[in-house]
């Protein structure tokens, strides 16, 4: 599933395609619970000739920036897919958006289990977006000790705390047990149980995982590609998570698989001791 990394993959790679394109329609939905809002029957009209003025990202969602504060919001959930496509793409079985832009290419959204959504917000709608979400773990505004305040405030297990949007925006399943592994914490530690260091060092392994993945294009396991259509390599530089049984990179004992907060979760027992 897409988090911090694969959606700023996404980002980058439409965002040096559409910037300065024009949204001439929308001539493919096949599936109208996609679009979250308005309602489907209002969406494409409300789309013709729109300008995209930015790509930008918030968490896990992408946000095309189109004119009069208005902007196309995207999650991409499981299994979505926005890629540009050539003129004259035709939707198949799993395509459920088609975008028309004005240079002739295609916008297309595909999402093989029907998850992912599409909104498009006013500017009070994209604030209200904004204020749900915490803040952003790679925005130089946070610091350390911002982090520090914003976990203190919880009480329970590490990893349910992090995969919440509402404490820091983007981490997800694959995220969470690399940065819980890279900062030697087990997923069910408290965080009263936590120094200050701890929080320190968890701090910048969450920082140094998402970066890591940035450079690598995100991980593809399933789904995942870029916006030309192309798999990430984080996959080939993951330290526990879908490594069960396979030596720690770090000590050699094998790594476990155990669940946490329904969540499947890697962990080396000897590194990350259980509380
Ligand atoms: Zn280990």
């Amino acid at each position: 599933m897409p988090e911090l990394p694969e959606v700023e993959t996404v980002r980058r790679s439409l965002a040096t395609q559409l910037i300065g394109l024009r949204i001439t329609g929308c001539p493919h939905l096949d599936w109208p619970r996609t679009i979250a809002a308005p309602a489907a029957a209002q969406f494409c009209a409300l789309l013709q000739d729109r300008p995209i003025t930015a790509v930008e990202r918030r968490a896990k969602y992408l946000i095309l920036r189109l004119d009069q504060g208005e902007a196309l919001v995207i999650h991409l959930r499981m299994t979505g897919q926005l890629t540009v496509q050539p003129a004259g793409t035709l939707p198949d079985s799993h395509t459920h958006v088609i975008f028309d832009l004005d240079d002739g290419r295609r916008l297309r959204f595909r999402d093989a289990r029907k998850f992912g959504r599409v909104w498009l917000l006013d500017a009070p709608g994209l604030a209200l977006l904004h204020r749900h979400l915490g803040p952003e773990p790679l925005d130089e505004a946070l610091t350390a000790a911002e982090f520090a305040l914003l976990l203190r405030r919880r009480k329970g297990a590490l990893k349910p705390i992090l995969l919440n949007q509402q404490v820091i925006a983007g981490l997800g399943n694959i995220y969470v047990d690399e940065a819980l592994w890279q900062a030697r914490l087990h997923p069910l530690r408290t965080v009263p149980s936590l120094t200050d260091d701890d929080v320190q060092q968890l701090f910048q392994a969450i920082q140094s995982v998402l970066r890591s993945a940035i450079e690598h294009r995100g991980t593809t396991f399933g789904q995942y590609v870029d916006g030309l259509g192309q798999a990430g390599a984080n996959q080939h530089h993951l330290n526990v998570y879908g490594r069960q049984g396979e030596p720690c990179s770090r000590c050699g004992t094998p790594i476990e698989k155990l669940t946490v907060a329904q969540r499947g979760t890697h962990v080396c027992p000897h590194c990350q001791l259980r509380p």
